[in-house]
Parts: structure tokens; C-alpha cells; sequence
């Protein structure tokens, strides 16, 4: 479980103090020599915005999708839903169909969806060492939100949306963190450990000398090797072969 700010208000001040430091953030990122030189855990140590991790979550994204096909579908064509600046254009695909069918054209924003173990390390990283509690005042260890499982979202305007989300199979999470919904309806499947497979292939496809187990759970060898991956993408890419 994670939580980004626990009120609308709040949240949007967090999310104006996001856009504020992420647009240096984003434009350094297209500097290939100054992207090539951060790590995960620089980004985390250095800055309070998630962007930089973005293209190396793309990357997991993809490979989780080619792990399990069909399992990840898109959120923002969905007419009426805006996503926050680091939020994921996917989740699981029976959380998307559900989603789709709650929104029904309504104005919906969405602070958070599915994140990749690079954002969540990222996050408990500030958590854990009270960095940016402007951005992340809770916040899971890597391989445990729920956000990873791709099933979860965040809704700043939780109170005027739960009983449409609900109907539709979100279950709201409660008071302590009043914006979090997870699916829990028909044909939900959790990503989790999915997605932490995705980082640990990736890392083998890149580090042939230095390979760890492809077992999907988080542990201090791909704790290790997250902390050094590159922020942004590994040379060699996700693959479906
Ligand atoms: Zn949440």
C-alpha cells in the first residue's frame, strides 16, 4: 500500500510541487550524456520527482508484457480520464474493462496507477528516509504495493467516485488512505511478482557476468542490483523471445 497525499487539497499542491521539479527533470533526462550517468538510487537520493526513472519503468512495463500478454491494457483513451505527470497509461486489463465502465465519459483524474519496482523503490526510498514528504507520505517496499499489482489507482476525488468504482469492482481502501481503490472483481490479476521477474530479466540480459535468480521476489540481490540500474533503460530492451 502507498499512499501519495491523503486529501484532494494536499494532493494537488503535491502534484503542483511534482510538475514544478519535474520539468528540469524531464528536459535533463533528453541529455543523453546526463541521463546515461543516474542510477535508480541517485534518482531517489537527488531529486523529488519520479520522471527520471520513467524510460527504465517503460522498459519493465514492456517486458512484464511480454512475460504475459494481454495482461497490461491502456487507461488513457478513455474518455473523461486525465492521469497524473508519472502515472502509468496502463493496468491490469479486467481493472481497464471495469474502469472504462465506471467512468462512462465523467471527468476522472487519477493521481497513481500501476507502478514499476523502479518508481517504488524510488518512493520508499523518500519514505523511508523522510525525503520529499511534500510528494510521498507512505509508502511500501519495493515488490509489495499494491500499486505494483497493477490493479490499483488513486482517485483525489475518492468521495464522489466510490460508489461508482465500487460497483464496478474497486474496492476503496478506507481512512487511512482515502484516494487508494483496488479491483478485486472478475478476471483481476495481481503483477507483482510478475513485475519483479521483469526487473530481474532485464538485468540478466544486460549483466551476462552477473546474473541473479528470476524468481519474481524481492530480495537483497535485486535490491543490489536496482539500485544501480540506469534510470534511463538498460541498453538492451525488453524482448517477447
Ligand atoms: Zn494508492
Amino acid at each position: 500500500m502507498t499512499s501519495m497525499r491523503p486529501t484532494p487539497t494536499v494532493l494537488v499542491l503535491a502534484t503542483l510541487v511534482v510538475r514544478g521539479i519535474a520539468a528540469p527533470a524531464v528536459a535533463w533526462a533528453d541529455d543523453d550524456v546526463g541521463a546515461a550517468a543516474l542510477s535508480v538510487d541517485e534518482v531517489a537520493r537527488t531529486q523529488c520527482s519520479a520522471a527520471a526513472v520513467r524510460p527504465l519503468s517503460d522498459q519493465l512495463l514492456a517486458e512484464v508484457a511480454c512475460l504475459r500478454p494481454g495482461v497490461l491494457a491502456p487507461i488513457d483513451d478513455i474518455p473523461g480520464v486525465e492521469l497524473g505527470i508519472n502515472a502509468a497509461p496502463l493496468l491490469d486489463a479486467a481493472a481497464a474493462r471495469a474502469l472504462r465502465a465506471a467512468a462512462d465519459g465523467s471527468p476522472l483524474w487519477i493521481y497513481s496507477t500501476t507502478r514499476t519496482l523502479a518508481q517504488q523503490y524510488v518512493y520508499h526510498h523518500w519514505y523511508r528516509h523522510r525525503r520529499c514528504p511534500s510528494v510521498v507520505t507512505l509508502a511500501a517496499p519495493p515488490g509489495r504495493s499494491n500499486h505494483e499489482s497493477g490493479l490499483a489507482i488513486d482517485v483525489p476525488e475518492y468521495a464522489a467516485w466510490k460508489a461508482r468504482l465500487g460497483a464496478a469492482g474497486f474496492r476503496w481502501l478506507g481512512r487511512r488512505d482515502r484516494v487508494h481503490f483496488d479491483y478485486r472483481g472478475r478476471g483481476a490479476v495481481d503483477l507483482r511478482r510478475l513485475s519483479v521477474r521483469a526487473f530481474q530479466r532485464l538485468w540478466n540480459r544486460n549483466h551476462p557476468d552477473d546474473r541473479i535468480r528470476e524468481h519474481g521476489r524481492w530480495d537483497t540481490a535485486t535490491a543490489r542490483r536496482l539500485a544501480r540500474a540506469p534510470a534511463d533503460g538498460f541498453a538492451q530492451g525488453p524482448t517477447c523471445r
